[in-house]
């Protein structure tokens, strides 16, 4: 059986490690004003690899952004007594989905039946 208490540590921990990647990120994508303008060879591969650079980041930071807004659902729910349920059905969420991922807000019925492909309702 899954023990909430140590789940909600975690979460909390990744809160912080995600929140903080996610601040590093912001940091690097700002626009490169402040920065040292660097070498003025004005290397075309350098700047097409920092602009893929870039788009990468921005990826990345979208990512973090869903797990982040993940991870505080998952809080909030703790908070309110309903951690551990899925957010569709209502039922138990099976425990070593929840121990493989503490922020699942889903049964693994719901999640797969998510899935993009699913037949609608
Ligand atoms: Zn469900």
């Amino acid at each position: 059986m899954a023990d909430f208490a140590v789940l909600y540590e975690r979460l909390q921990e990744e809160r912080e490690r995600l929140a903080t990647k996610l601040a590093q990120l912001r940091n690097a994508n700002r626009p490169s004003s402040d920065k040292r303008e660097g070498n003025p060879s004005g290397k075309k591969d350098e700047e097409a690899s920092q602009v893929l650079e870039i788009e990468r980041r921005i990826g990345m930071e979208k990512n973090l952004e869903d797990s982040l807004s993940e991870v505080e659902h998952a809080l909030e729910k703790y908070r309110a007594g309903t951690y551990g349920s899925c957010d569709s059905c209502g039922q138990p969420i099976e425990p070593a989905r929840l121990e493989a991922l503490p922020r699942a807000g889903l049964c693994l019925k719901c999640k797969s039946s998510q899935s993009p492909n699913a037949r609608g309702k």
